[in-house]
């Protein structure tokens, strides 16, 4: 079971509520104390310098655990990594110990939409970046067959330098 500890926002540094809760382009979220504000001209924060992070929901997806068939959880980690995970697998606090099924599967890379179409096929292109940082265009309608293992779909990529 998720227990979801509620807080009280208010600023441990300066006693300020807390703003809004902003999601960052990984997909974490926070929220700045109130007293703090960006500063276009020197592209800084100013005031009090309070960031809480929070812990993200997992979004539960429309896949099975391929090892015992339970749902599969997408989770963001701190540090901006995603995986899945399974629904079963929960983390005890007191015993210091994880229970349930161990399935993970870390997802390398993301993909952003681009306002830009494919010279092959005419579809949108999508930027993806690998894991290591690699950037490379590529045609939305590619994706990979999984029963099949193999590419389908249009297979236009061009490397980013
Ligand atoms: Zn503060
Ligand atoms: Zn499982
Ligand atoms: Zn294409």
């Amino acid at each position: 079971m998720m227990t979801q500890k509620v807080e009280t926002d208010v600023c441990p540094k300066c006693g300020s509520i807390l703003g809004e809760i902003v999601t960052t382009q990984t997909g974490k979220k926070l929220q700045r104390c109130s007293k703090s504000h960006w500063n276009a001209d020197t592209r800084r924060n100013e005031g009090c310098n309070f960031v809480k992070w929070l812990e993200v929901e997992p979004e539960k997806l429309d896949e099975k655990c391929p090892k015992c068939g339970s749902p599969l959880l997408l989770v963001v980690t701190r540090s901006g990594k995603k995986m899945k995970k399974c629904s079963t697998n929960t983390w005890d606090p007191q015993t210091r110990q994880a229970s349930g099924c161990d399935y993970v599967e870390w997802i390398n890379g993301t993909t952003e939409s681009l306002d830009e179409k494919c010279p092959e096929c005419g579809n949108p292109l999508v930027l993806f970046t690998t894991s290591s940082g690699k950037k490379m265009k590529k045609c939305s309608t590619n994706g990979w067959d999984k029963v099949a293992r193999k590419a389908t779909g249009c297979t236009f990529i061009q490397w980013l330098q």
